[in-house]
């Protein structure tokens, strides 16, 4: 291997030892010499520029400045153990205060009075003048000698690394001397044509300018080249790793268009289908005719109509003699499916069945009876349908609706009650962002519904601070006078949490006092009651005969209240941004204009206020995912945890490089398209990335399999 140098340990490094070695291990994951060249700085210093005083004001653009400066005094201040060293100093245009708090003996012993500096730190300011805490600092005559410290990485590193000597500065310093070892050993990995053809820096370059810039540009084609050298072999294993599952997989041939099907379409459908729903059938029809087995995730925005879309498919397994099964995550939404499907498929003689927990004995043992005879062609249910009980006489289709509530265990237990794996569909509202979908999920399938039905209402959102909560008041008693309802919801993250569950207990309250009875009704449901309580109260607002439902997110799955035009969000600064977008789509399901209040702190953080501002701004789902990645990162992604690790990318961000990312997928779809194995000798640099990944990952690249 050319590459040996960067396997060598760290430990075998000067001045790093067992010690220091292990805990780069588990503070960084950094073990080896290839590990921290990896570890690229986080921020760039630039110490080539000088400031005048005058010069560094509030918002300075660089975190960090650097000026010349003659010392005129000093003073000691504060009690015994809070004592701190104040530094007065000045240049022609102004004055600064230097700041220390502990252990400043050193830095009083160094700094003479009448004397001039080159200062270095972190501005801040109090009443407008402007004071440094613990700077660096060098005596004018000596750093004119080494003026050319010029562009300064800043490594990340943690509290418990920097309290053992290895702060950014010694991180800096580290890579400095591992990359004089390394850097006559570090050979091109990827091949001529591709360098070429993208423009990408050589590999010595790029490590060295990512380490020590010596322009903007090049650290920039530096960070590219670096990033791209990671996300070519990722999409080429996903693509190679899609591709073979697309070749190997067997499954139900499904290709018969029968009666069922066509009479649906011809005499049954409420509405026409969008675009966007015809468009999905077709593929989903693609897929289960293919004699593969379909692993589709359908995603779209709620409301979008994806049910109807479900049921096509389960009418075409019909045709094909099959049984099919809709889960659902909630027995409300299961009641839903059922009424809505039943009603729909009237009078084509369709078999349904409807099987959940509270699924009285009697009818269990007929249904069970009916399902192993093959007499039920559709069974709808919640983790019900997945017990032991449960056999089917053929089943060829599971549709799951709202993904994120089923574990992978779960479904492999669905999967079981078939002889071969059945065709899969995946429904979801959440939507993945465009890099999850491309990584995390890359060897899945997905259809896309990215149309909504035509006449609906975007809802309006609205963000109000505290300090006005009467308008919100206000605008609920207006909506309620025309005859509808609302929602209030509280944040309730962990249902022990006993402050929040008082949030909801105030909240109810308020609400009582300002929508008194018998004028007003109200129904409070949070998630420490009862299933039979919680569904007694959503029934009671389903019905009108309440107006105001004042819950916990326990709602956010399921309800469905047409009458209902008003959201409200309390405390919405404390949800994720795909939370709050799921809670939105409660409202705007009838005719009505319907309306999402966010209720805030009158102080918020930037990234609250950005994320609060984005759902007033648009109500586009995947616009939102988008952000909420971008703000939150990858790691608290549902079903994500840890994805990014498990991706074994150090330098590519999945949060940030979508553009890259995609670039990364139609260069490897190119070179796939030429050399599936990768075993032109071209190629030969790819193939050996690609293993190397692989091994990493433990010998996989998938992470999404849902079936
Ligand atoms: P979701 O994607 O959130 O599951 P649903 O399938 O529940 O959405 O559909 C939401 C509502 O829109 C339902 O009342 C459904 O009947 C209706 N709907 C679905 N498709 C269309 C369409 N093409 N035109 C008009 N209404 C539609
Ligand atoms: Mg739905």
């Amino acid at each position: 291997m050319i590459d040996t140098i960067l396997n060598t340990p760290l430990k075998f490094s000067k001045g790093v030892g067992v010690r220091r070695a292990s805990l780069l291990e588990s503070e960084l994951c950094l073990v080896t010499y290839g590990d921290l060249l990896t570890h690229i700085p986080i921020r760039y210093l630039d110490r080539t520029k000088l400031y005048r005083i005058n010069e560094i004001v509030e918002g300075t653009e660089n975190p960090y400045v650097q000026f010349r400066a003659k010392v005129l005094g000093f003073a000691i201040a504060g009690a015994a153990r809070k004592q701190r060293l104040s530094v007065e100093v000045a240049d022609s245009s102004g004055f600064a205060n230097l700041l220390w708090f502990q252990r400043f003996a050193w830095a009083q012993r160094s700094i003479e009075v009448g004397r001039e500096y080159i200062f270095f730190g972190r501005p801040s300011f109090y009443n407008g003048s402007l004071s440094i805490v613990h700077p660096e600092f060098e005596p004018i005559g000596l750093s004119a000698e080494k003026s050319a410290v010029g562009v300064e990485g800043i490594y990340s590193t943690t509290e418990i690394l920097t309290n053992e000597g290895m702060g950014t500065k010694a991180l800096y310093k580290l890579v400095k001397q591992v990359w004089s070892e390394c850097k006559p050993y570090i050979r091109e990995n990827l091949p001529e044509y591709m360098t070429q053809s993208l423009n990408l820096m050589p590999r010595v370059e790029a490590y060295e300018q990512a380490h020590f810039p010596t322009s903007s540009e090049a650290l920039q084609r530096a960070i590219y080249r670096l990033k791209m050298e990671e996300l070519i072999p990722l999409q080429l294993g996903m693509t190679q790793n899609k591709r073979d599952r697309h070749e190997k997989s067997v499954g139900y041939n499904f290709e018969n268009v029968g009666n069922y099907f066509n009479r649906f379409y011809t005499e049954k459908l409420p509405f026409p289908l969008t675009g966007a729903q015809k468009r999905v059938v077709k593929e989903m029809r693609a897929d289960m005719g293919s004699g593969r087995q379909m692993n589709r995730l359908l995603q779209g925005d709620v409301g979008s109509g994806k049910t109807i879309v479900g049921l096509m498919c389960m009418l075409l397994a019909l045709d094909n003699k099959f049984q099919s099964a809709l889960m659902a995550p909630t027995e409300i939404l299961a009641q839903q499916h059922y009424r809505s499907i039943s009603e729909q498929c009237e009078g084509l003689g369709v078999n349904i069945a409807i099987f959940t927990g509270s699924t009285r004995k009697k009818e269990r043992e007929r249904i069970l009876a009916e399902l192993a005879d093959g007499r039920i062609a559709i069974l709808i249910g919640t983790h019900a349908l997945i017990e032991d009980p449960v056999q089917f006489y053929k089943l060829g289709l599971v549709i799951i609706d709202e993904q994120h509530r089923f574990g992978v265990k779960q479904r492999a237990k669905l999967w079981g009650k078939s002889l071969q794996a059945p065709h899969i569909l995946v429904m979801t509202a959440t939507p993945i962002p465009r890099t999850l979908a491309m990584t995390v999920y890359g060897d899945l399938d997905v259809s896309k519904i990215d149309e909504l039905p035509p006449g609906r209402k975007p809802i309006q959102t609205f963000l109000i601070k505290e300090g006005q909560r009467l308008r919100m008041i206000g605008f609920i008693k207006e909506q309620i006078a025309k005859g509808r309802q609302a929602y209030l919801v509280y944040p309730l993250i962990k249902e022990s949490e006993t402050m929040d569950f008082a949030n909801l207990e105030q909240g109810a309250e308020m609400i009582l006092h300002h929508f008194p009875a018998p004028e007003y009704a109200t129904v409070v449901v949070h998630g420490k009651m009862s299933n039979e309580d919680k569904d007694y109260g959503m029934r009671l607002f389903a019905s009108g005969k309440v107006q105001i439902l004042i819950s916990t997110t326990v709602i956010e799955v399921g309800v469905n209240v047409p009458n209902a035009s008003v959201m409200v969000i309390e405390s919405a600064e404390r949800f994720g941004l795909s939370q709050l977008h799921q809670l939105r789509g409660r409202v705007g399901r009838g005719a009505e204009q319907s309306y999402c209040i966010l209720m805030s702190g009158d102080k918020i953080s930037n990234d609250s206020e950005k994320k609060l501002n984005a759902m007033c701004r648009t109500t586009d789902g995947f616009e939102l995912a988008e952000l909420d990645m971008e703000i939150r990162g990858i790691g608290d992604i549902e079903g994500t945890r840890q994805s990014g690790q498990a991706m074994n990318l150090r330098i590519a961000n999945l949060a940030k490089d979508t553009d890259l990312l995609e670039l990364a997928t139609i260069e490897a779809e190119k070179i796939l398209n030429a050399d599936p194995n990768l075993s032109h000798p071209l190629n030969k640099p790819l193939k050996d990335l690609v293993e190397k990944m692989r091994i990493s990952r433990g010998g996989s690249f998938s992470l999404s399999q849902i079936s």
